[in-house]
């Protein structure tokens, strides 16, 4: 596979304050997932680190003119940063393919665009925010008005960086607070271009700092910092678990966007040929590691054999390959330790007497690159039903009415994403309301409307993101009583 050595990449440091900062710190390789050669090396950001960007950014909050600025103003920065972005995709989605070996199809054809939309959707989405009304008929006036919070960290995964990134970014500076990144270290080189393009954009310095590094270092003195007000996560379960314990010293406001093992049900009266597409691509999109992967398939018994024979049909001629390739379907995996995890994942499902139908093996040479697989026959106690797997794996389980596919879907710790499959509305309709899932999809992939909240039930999340939802979070609410007349005053002290 191509290590891709000709894309220039732009040494990794950390961003402070406007400017990149190289710091006495250790430095680690990030490696191109399609060969673990090292592509360049990141600094291991200390707490030292993290404490300078805490600082600037506070500064920024304190003394700058960002949260004073109306939320116009702040939003001309923000298109004009979607621009930049909109104006180098090129050049970012080839970085974020060779670091995370995601598919230059979906890395230029999805990841980066929505990157560049989510400035502009939430540079607009700012200025028209409305505040609530409470009227007390000729005696008060009570109204809400929002204000930036302070200082965020901001903790994001490797699967889809730089889409997460900004999908965190946008809305938190468009709300007027400044922000400090710690990116995953598995993916730091679009984060680090993100620097040089908001210099670029014209923030002023200490608004947008990153700081690179790893989770249980730089992550955890993020967390663990007096001078941060919220924290927006984006990873794993267990890490939002550690986080809530460690941001409890110091009360952080807390947003967590979790795992998932995200079922789609397919009944016999669905359109098969779109359910099959959306089957497909849900889950082995992304090279399978996405949050919300249909990863359990609930599949009818009247269709089973039928529909379970065109899936391996589909799964077998699925394109696995060099992520460059504009045809590739399926790149590597983003680590060699992920993609220990993902083979152990795969052994397991076969001891526990899954039918493993496609795939199961890692491809030969260098590079993460795992067959996309097929479990067929599992059940929905099976470790590979009920872990996320976080790789190209679908499990497909039976089932025989509609009680018993609501039961499954919803016998999980995760709550996520779900998405169903009928030609029958009314039970589309009733289906969705019986799942323990933040969203649902009815007869439809994964198709985000930035408008929309997102976030997980159980352990997927708590808090929601996503249009006037990401501001509940970024901004404080400020309740206002205003007194029109001359309401009753209990006098104290006014007896002799
Ligand atoms: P992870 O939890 O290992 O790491 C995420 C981030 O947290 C990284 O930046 C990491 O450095 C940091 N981190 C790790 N330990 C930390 C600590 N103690 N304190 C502070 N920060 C720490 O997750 P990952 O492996 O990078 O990403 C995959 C996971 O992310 C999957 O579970 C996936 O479902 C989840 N995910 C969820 C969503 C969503 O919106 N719900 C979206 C994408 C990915």
């Amino acid at each position: 596979m191509t290590a891709n050595t000709a894309i220039p990449i732009a040494p990794v440091e950390h961003f402070i304050n406007g400017q990149y900062r190289s710091s006495e710190c250790e430095r680690f390789d990030d490696l191109n997932p399609a060969t673990n050669e090292p592509i360049t090396s990141v600094p291991s950001g200390t707490a030292a680190d993290i404490d300078a960007a805490v600082r600037a950014a506070r500064d920024a909050f304190d003394h700058g003119p960002w949260p004073r600025m109306s939320a116009k103003e702040r939003g001309a920065l923000l298109h004009r940063l979607g621009d930049l972005i909109a104006a180098r995709a090129n050049d970012l989605a080839e970085l974020e393919t060779l670091d995370t070996g995601v598919p230059i199809s979906q890395t230029r054809g999805a990841l980066i665009p929505r990157a560049a939309e989510n400035f502009h959707f939430f540079a607009d989405l700012a200025p028209r925010l409305q505040g609530e009304l409470y009227p007390v008929e000729g005696e008060f006036l009570n109204y809400t008005t929002r204000y930036p919070v302070g200082v965020a960290g901001l903790i994001t995964p490797w699967n889809a960086p730089f889409m997460l990134e900004t999908w965190k970014i946008a809305p938190c500076l468009a709300a007027g607070n400044t922000a400090v990144l710690k990116p995953a270290e598995w993916s730091p080189l679009t984060a680090n271009a993100l620097g040089a393009l908001a210099a670029e954009a014209g923030f002023p310095p200490g608004v947008f700092n990153v700081v690179q590094g790893l989770g249980e270092t730089a992550g955890a003195a993020l967390v663990a910092h007096p001078g941060v007000q919220l924290i927006s996560f984006t990873g794993e379960t267990s890490t939002g678990r550690e986080i809530m314990r460690n941001g409890a010293t110091t009360l952080k406001r807390l947003s967590m966007e979790l795992g998932g093992k995200s079922p789609v049900i397919v009944f016999p009266d669905a359109d098969l040929d779109r359910a099959l597409d959306a089957v497909v691509f849900g889950v082995y999109s992304l090279n399978g590691e996405r949050c919300t992967a249909s990863s359990r398939l609930l599949l009818h018994r009247d269709i089973y054999d039928s529909f379970a024979q065109e899936l391996s049909e589909r799964v077998r001629r699925i394109r696995v390959g060099d992520p460059f390739d504009p045809r590739t379907e399926v790149g590597p995996l983003i680590h060699p330790e992920h993609a220990a995890r993902v083979r152990q994942a795969l052994s397991r499902g076969i001891a526990e007497g899954a039918k493993l139908a496609v795939g199961g093996e890692m491809l030969a040479g260098p590079g993460n690159f795992i067959e996309p697989t097929l479990f067929l026959d599992a059940t929905n106690q099976m470790h590979i039903a009920q872990q996320e797997i976080f790789g190209p794996v679908l499990t497909v389980i039976p089932f025989s009415d509609e009680a018993e596919a609501i039961r499954m879907a919803n016998d999980v710790r995760y709550g996520l994403a779900a998405y169903v499959w009928t030609g029958n509305i009314a039970r589309g309709h009733r289906i969705a309301s019986s799942l323990e899932s933040g969203m649902v999809w009815v007869n439809s992939q994964n198709v985000r409307d930035l408008r929309t909240p997102f976030g997980g039930a159980k352990e997927s999340g708590i808090g929601r993101e996503g249009g006037e939802h990401s501001f509940h979070f970024y901004c404080e609410t400020r309740t206002v009583h205003i007194a029109l007349g001359e309401h009753r005053i209990p006098r104290f002290g006014v007896e002799t």
